[in-house]
């Protein structure tokens, strides 16, 4: 028999604090949508009564399963509660359940409430007490727990109880700076186990000693039964507890499998690469490629000794099958290339080739030759793609660009100050057909992507969707000249990204070929006909 133990998402609500983060109501309906068929116990999705937008979002109930949870303030200490507009506003909004924060540290009491200890106890007792009678399960969020709890356990664990004992379904342990260690989080709420069930007890880390993950399950260890988290980690400062590393190993570790079980299915674990992704695609946020279980990186091998290992027993390197996660293997082309990396990556991008066909090993020779140039392939699949192509298979001539100007010139403008501008110019050959383009950009690259992608002619349908999402430049010594290395990610109307590599000793020359294999990757895949 194992324990159920229930996850909380806070994304649309903590995760909302993240620097440069702003969801939209259709954001949030969207996300809601996809942690619900995640499996997530609790959808926490902001303050109804605070903003106009939460009030909207709470305005009908916007889960099947999860319980849509709305989060607020307990009473407002010195009024009388059925006159508080925040009660009010929780209670008028479509939630299955409401989450109140409390504060549970004296000092915090004494000086940001500039309230008495038991004041605050009382505004607790009551506000719980109201939206239990009115129907609602209720959780207390008691802020500020760990630091209170060093400071003074006693009026911490006196805040804890009066939750419980008002009828809160689950008393929440935040550590809100983030600067609890994992050993402290398992001996305190060992102590805390001993007053209230760990059924009742749940846990809120943040990321700022780089533990949230850790200290959500030292908590789990020591008893508590939820966990609250975000979808990758979004939250302010350093972020919360990260659900997409939470959830695989709940589920994947038997450390952790063999006592507790979570509301997320195998199948719905298999998606979770997809949601991860999805929501980096809603913030237009590049996804981080080292993130655990669901980064493009996580399974990736680089060694051609460890390749060779990788294919023959993927648990050799692996401490998890990546299908489980939604995820992949992936073999990296590199300076260590040998057939195998080679012919696995083959694989993975789907070119079917027999093992011993010959033109492996020039596909090989050639991949050697351009990372001696300095090629790098390893983060440009589709540059990958288009050369295997070239030498496997066929690549047709798509277009054929005849000349290409870009000019900078940095001016006086009209209001008496300086401005940069940046033009470009393009001559395509199309079919038989010269095709001339000219635009403006916010620089050089931006100028002549926006031109070269202008008029193609008969492509124009393919490419009129696509968006350079990612730009990157390495500058480094190659020989006894400056190299520069160009990536650059493109997305399409789909969502779906590429990411292209260009080489040159000139930045723009560089840019340009990365952008011509991003087309025309686009075309290959889109089925164009030439
Ligand atoms: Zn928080």
């Amino acid at each position: 028999m194992t324990d159920r133990l229930y996850l909380f998402d806070t994304t649309l609500r903590d995760g909302a604090q993240t620097t440069g983060v702003d969801f939209s109501l259709e954001d949030k309906i969207q996300i809601a949508t996809m942690l619900d068929g995640l499996g997530i116990d609790y959808v926490e999705g902001g303050y109804p009564g605070a903003n106009p937008m939460d009030t909207e979002f709470f305005g009908k109930k916007r889960t099947k399963t999860s319980r849509f949870t709305a989060f607020g303030m307990t009473k407002k200490i010195g009024r009388s509660i059925s006159n508080d507009p925040g009660i009010a506003g929780l209670l008028a909004s479509h939630s299955d359940a409401i989450c109140f924060v409390g504060k549970a540290w004296d000092y915090q009491v004494r000086v940001a409430l500039e309230a008495s200890l038991e004041d605050n106890l009382d505004s607790i007792r009551e506000s719980i007490a109201t939206t239990v009678a009115a129907g609602r399960e209720t959780l207390l969020d008691c802020e500020h727990f760990f630091d209170g709890y060093k400071a003074n356990a006693h009026y911490a664990l006196q805040v804890a109880k009066t939750a419980y004992e008002a009828g809160a379904r689950w008393v929440v342990l935040c550590d809100t700076n983030g600067g609890t260690l994992p050993h402290e989080v398992e001996r305190i709420v060992t102590d805390m186990s001993k007053h209230i069930p760990g059924s009742h007890l749940g846990i809120h880390a943040h990321d700022d000693t780089g533990q949230a993950v850790a200290n959500s399950l030292a908590a789990v260890r020591a008893g508590a039964r939820q966990i609250q988290g975000t979808l990758n980690g979004l939250g302010e400062r350093c972020g919360n507890a990260n659900l997409a590393s939470i959830i695989p190993t709940l589920k994947l570790k038997s450390e952790f499998a063999g006592f507790v079980s979570i509301g997320v299915s195998d199948e719905a674990l298999k998606t979770l690469t997809q949601v991860s992704r999805a929501l980096d695609e809603i913030l237009n946020r590049s996804p981080n490629r080292h993130a655990p279980y669901v980064g493009a990186s996580a399974f990736a091998t680089k060694a051609g000794i460890h390749a060779s290992a990788v294919m023959k027993d993927p648990r050799t390197y692996e401490h998890v099958v990546p299908e489980s996660v939604g995820n992949h293997r992936k073999v990296l082309v590199s300076d260590q290339a040998g057939r195998s990396n080679i012919l696995a990556e083959l694989e993975r991008l789907g070119i079917e080739v027999k093992k011993d066909d010959h033109r492996i090993s020039r596909l090989l020779e050639e991949v050697k030759e351009r990372e001696g140039l300095g090629y790098s392939y390893e983060g440009a699949d589709a540059s990958f793609f288009l050369l295997a192509q070239r030498i496997l298979g066929e690549v047709p001539e798509f277009f054929r660009v005849e000349r290409f100007s870009v000019n900078v010139e940095r001016r006086f403008s009209e209001d008496g100050g300086d401005e940069t501008i940046a033009e470009a110019f393009v001559k395509v050959m199309v079919d038989g057909e010269r095709l001339i383009s000219a635009a403006e950009g916010n620089g050089p690259v931006n100028a002549l992507d926006l031109a070269l992608r202008k008029d193609l002619g008969k492509y124009q349908t393919y490419i009129k969707d696509l968006e350079l999402v990612d730009y990157k430049v390495r500058i480094f010594q190659g020989g006894s000249d400056a190299v520069t290395r160009v990536l650059v990610e493109t997305a399409d109307e789909t969502g779906e990204r590429w990411t292209t590599v260009g080489v040159s000793g000139n930045i723009i020359d560089a840019s340009f070929q990365a952008l011509i294999d991003s087309i025309t990757f686009k075309l290959v895949r889109s089925g164009a006909v030439a």
